[in-house]
């Protein structure tokens, strides 16, 4: 490796979003995702289509443009979404960071590309915890940036142990990069000296995940007041809207304004940003589709040529918030009641792709689905299938969407027909980011009349070529991921929050 010269900057990362009513994870998810240590990193960045985070590849490019730096690479470790993380792989995973770290020092920097609402078996901030090591580890001098997914649940230790936090703007999330650049950005500041000033508020409103959409809407207007601030004081506003099946001490929208050096400016404006998202609150309750109305709706447009195609977004399947993307209530229920013009994806079931690879393209079969899976949400399910298209399950995000220009991988894939439903079954547990993981396997989506998305609401930007916001229906089917919070028992949470608890109450901060 060549000789650098410039400030010397770690690079760490660990992104998990727990949904704690999901099944607990280890070491085998983040391998099956990614983990990257020392060059491998540096690798993994100098490729066209990275593997890593996003907001990393950023962070690095934006610094390789400001000049000379050093980058320190040490470690990253992706889950995605899924449970609360065994608490000894956490513990394992944070010591051989401090490990990799110790054996670099002196650093005059770290950024971390983190999601922020990762939960572990037995503590509900491993962020934070990660964060304050690092900074016992390197000295109060030393500068820390993170970026943070906008479903983070920000904690007090995460907010005191870093510098500057930068979160998302956007969700569907569409500015990985932007965010890293910005991050960037911040550093070079920190290396020139700069001495920064962070206000926090969290509300006591965890919004359902539904109605944390920024292209309209009360978050997206919230979000777009406090870019308006940003001048030569404010260095960074980030609002977090927190991921609801953390149930977690730290749920709520979380309000992170970063100034330079002047803290009553951003008392000032986090207060104010706080006050005006409270203020609207009643806005962040979800309008759901019933799944009798869904499959209503889908028969009539599959006989109906002259009505617009609908897309039907399996909210509470989303494997992006921690589900399994397997269950079946759409499923059945569009096959049953005869549903035509139909795709559905992308559904996990590594059992059955298994399966139409060993049967070939052109086999029928008895198709069953969940013969692996005992949760209650994956019911089984049997149909005669027609195997149409079988793939490795490479693809490349589209442009656009949530995963642009990343290479994902879904693992042995299978278009099976069912009747009137064609059903992308693949064998990594991923969320349908774009129309590419259809097309991707032969299915048309422009000539389908319903499509059917295990997404939350990415699938929106990788979309939006086909479909308009009012062709969407989000339905109200059972699963880990529902926003209609009535389902599940939080024991978490901070009582009383808000749309939970209806009469929730909150005063802003004696500034
Ligand atoms: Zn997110």
């Amino acid at each position: 490796m060549t000789e650098r010269s410039g400030k010397r900057i770690a690079l760490l990362g660990f992104e998990l979003e727990s949904n704690r009513f999901a099944p607990v994870v280890g070491h085998s998810e983040f391998a099956g995702k990614l983990i990257l240590k020392g060059a491998d990193m540096m690798a993994d960045l100098a490729t066209e289509n990275p593997r890593s985070p996003g907001t990393l590849v950023g962070f690095a490019r934006a610094m390789d443009e400001m000049g000379p730096w050093t980058p320190v690479p040490l470690m990253v470790a992706v889950a995605g979404a899924a449970g609360a993380v065994e608490h000894a792989y956490y513990e394992e995973v944070k010591d051989e960071m401090l490990r990799r770290l110790e054996a670099e020092m002196p650093v005059d920097g770290v950024y971390f590309c983190e999601h922020g609402a990762a939960v572990t078996t037995e503590i509900s901030d491993p962020d934070g915890e990660l964060f304050a090591a690092v900074r016992a580890l390197v000295g109060p001098d030393a500068a820390m940036v993170s970026t943070l997914d906008l479903h983070a649940n920000v904690s007090d230790k995460m907010v005191e142990s870093t510098d500057v936090l930068v979160a998302y703007l956007t969700n569907p999330h569409v500015d990985h990069f932007e965010r890293g650049t910005e991050a960037a950005r911040a550093m070079v500041e920190l290396m020139a000296g700069l001495k920064t000033e962070t206000a926090f508020i969290r509300l006591p409103l965890q919004a359902p995940q539904v109605t944390q959409l920024t292209a309209t809407g009360p978050y997206g207007e919230v979000i777009d007041i406090g870019q308006d601030r940003l001048d030569e004081t404010i260095l960074n506003v980030s609002i977090c809207s927190g991921f609801t099946y953390g149930d977690t001490p730290e749920n709520g929208m979380a309000f992170i304004v970063t100034a330079r050096g002047d803290e009553g400016r951003a008392r000032r404006l986090c207060r104010e940003l706080a006050e005006h998202a409270w203020g609207q609150r009643h806005r962040f309750v979800p309008r759901l589709t019933s799944l009798d109305e869904c499959i209503r709706r889908a028969v009539e447009v599959g006989n109906d040529e002259t009505l617009s195609p609908i897309i039907i977004a399996d909210v509470a399947d989303n494997p992006g918030a921690g589900s399994r993307g397997n269950t079946t209530w759409l499923l059945s229920g569009l096959h049953e009641a005869g549903a035509v013009g139909v795709i559905l994806g992308v559904f996990f079931d590594a059992a059955l792709a298994a399966e139409a690879h060993a049967l070939g393209v052109g086999k029928t079969f008895a198709a069953r689905f969940n013969r692996d899976e005992a949760s209650p949400y994956s019911k089984p399910f049997e149909a005669e299938a027609k195997v149409c298209a079988l793939s490795s399950g490479d693809l490349v995000g589209r442009p656009g969407g949530s995963v642009a220009g990343r290479t994902i991988q879904l693992g042995p894939t299978a278009a099976l027909e069912l009747g009137g439903v064609t059903v992308v079954v693949v064998s990594n547990r991923v969320q349908c980011f774009d129309s590419g993981f259809f097309e991707t396997f032969g299915v048309d989506v422009e000539a389908a009349r319903t499509v059917v998305v295990k997404s939350r609401g990415h699938f929106r930007a990788g979309f939006a070529h086909l479909f308009t916001p009012d062709q969407i229906l989000e339905a109200d089917t059972p699963g880990l991921s529902s926003p209609n919070l009535a389902n599940f028992t939080f024991s978490g949470y901070r009582r009383p929050i808000f749309p939970l608890d209806a009469e929730t109450a909150w005063q802003p901060p004696d500034w």
